[in-house]
């Protein structure tokens, strides 16, 4: 019954930030504008970020756009998944075909969450990101990661955690203790 509840607490977090809407961070000035992935022709070609779903978060992308993403298990949790080296099947051209309806780790791209031994949040910042992203983007992706790691299971942020990345600079960490107040 817990798990239920605990599921049911995440999927109205995830649709709480799928509705904010995005913030532009000025990537299409530069002309770089597939997230993580990078484009074929754009400034972050050279990026090559893993993209994982929260456990969940497929379903909202299908009833968003009528596909999904490949998924795989996690300690029980079907999530969504792409390996650093795997194309985007929304990949348009180098050109993001969902913008705006794309993923919880796009959309907060170049700030990026982990977790420690103890279970603190740490947000970094993705070196390899040409943009310095504006205040207000940083305020809100820390506290949407504040609230997902609330109510998300501690094990998709440590698996999150061990999938290999790009150089990150920790800006933001909250206490274990926090998770649960
Ligand atoms: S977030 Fe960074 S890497 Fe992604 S499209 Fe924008 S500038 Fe490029
Ligand atoms: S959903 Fe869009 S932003 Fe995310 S990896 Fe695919 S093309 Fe890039």
């Amino acid at each position: 019954m817990a798990k239920i509840a605990t599921d049911s607490q995440l999927t109205k977090v995830m649709r709480e930030i799928y509705n904010q809407g995005i913030i532009n961070l000025g990537c299409d000035a530069i002309n770089c504008f597939l997230c993580a992935k990078g484009g074929r022709l754009k400034a972050c070609e050279r990026i090559k970020e893993a993209v994982i779903l929260l456990p969940g978060e497929n379903q909202i992308i299908k009833e968003l756009n009528g596909a999904e993403f490949p998924s795989m298990n996690v300690n029980g949790f079907g999530i969504g998944f792409l390996a650093p080296e795997q194309d985007c099947p929304f990949n348009v051209d180098g050109w993001c075909g969902i913008h705006g309806k794309h993923p919880i780790d796009c959309r907060s791209f170049p700030l990026v969450p982990s977790v420690n031994e103890r279970g603190d949040l740490i947000i970094s910042i993705s070196l390899k990101c040409p943009i310095i992203p504006p205040w207000d983007f940083v305020k809100l992706w820390v506290e949407n990661w504040r609230k997902l790691w609330k109510v998300a299971p501690i094990e998709w942020f440590a698996f999150y955690s061990m999938v290999p990345t790009n150089p990150l600079k920790p800006i933001a960490m909250l206490k274990a203790e926090e998770k649960h107040d």
